[in-house]
């Protein structure tokens, strides 16, 4: 059996297995604290920041993604090396970034495949905040963080547009309101509805209060060698791929100490 051509059920059963320890090992780097919205509604509380309330209750990060999904089936499977995610220096602290410079190369050398590669390395926003779940039931106290793109970010801000109709107060621990986020697909075709209640509320445990969680750590970035690690993996990955076929010409120029494509 070992030599036999697998069917194409044994493949698509192996790529069902593949990608359940993938999610199994993603789940696993995770913090335990996340909320990860399901399909359907969740009600959520949003909660300050976590010393000072007159602070912004969330953070921006700019997120770039070696090991997605996009890249994995560009590149195919990618070494464990390769890291699902890395905040962007160049984005958020204005330093080099390793990502950001394997980018240009990538769009500098121009082919159809590089420049979809450079894209799917675009740093992504990503926004982390404090919550509760107030359904389904959960415990009040129990505070998450809650990861989210700029979808969610836009409908925030909405609230805080300046135009009475519209404007909601959403961290409040007194006047503040709950939220309803129905998440509607999965992938690319993932959908979310934010509608804030109509009424005010307080928040349901005080206790949750004292469970804040700093949000700072979600901003650091990895230091310049772990960085450059990442994006040397990826450059033997694609050294490895068919998508050098047109740098092997390149590689032969002159330049010695250049012996990767990039
Ligand atoms: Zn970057």
């Amino acid at each position: 059996m070992a030599n036999e051509k697998l069917t194409r059920a044994e493949r698509l059963y192996a790529n069902y297995k593949a990608r359940q320890e993938e999610k199994a090992q993603q789940g696993q780097q995770k913090d335990q604290n996340f909320l990860t919205l399901v399909e359907g509604p969740t009600v959520v509380r949003f909660l300050p920041h976590w010393s000072d309330p007159e602070e912004m209750p969330y953070v921006e990060t700019f997120v770039h993604y070696p090991g997605s999904r996009n890249i994995r089936e560009l590149l195919g499977e990618l070494p464990d090396n390769i890291p699902m995610s890395e905040n962007c220096p160049r984005q958020m602290y204005q330093k080099s970034c390793p990502y950001c410079d394997f980018r240009r190369r990538l769009f500098q050398k121009g082919s159809e495949m590089y420049v979809k590669l450079a894209k799917d390395l675009f740093p992504k926003r990503r926004y982390f905040a404090n919550v509760v779940v107030i359904s389904p039931e959960a415990d009040p106290a129990d505070v998450k963080v809650f990861p989210f793109g700029v979808t969610i970010r836009d409908e925030i801000e909405a609230r805080y547009s300046g135009d009475e109709e519209m404007d909601v107060e959403l961290f409040d621990v007194k006047v503040g309101h709950n939220v309803r986020i129905t998440r509607e697909g999965t992938g690319l075709t993932t959908r979310y509805k934010f509608v804030p209640s109509t009424r005010p509320s307080k928040l349901p445990d005080k206790e949750a209060l004292s469970k804040l969680i700093d949000l700072s750590q979600y901003t650091k970035c990895s230091d310049k060698e772990a960085l450059q690690a990442g994006v040397n993996a990826m450059k033997a990955a694609l050294a490895g791929s068919n998508l050098t076929d047109d740098l092997k010409s390149d590689q032969a120029g002159n330049d010695p100490d250049d012996t990767m494509p990039f």
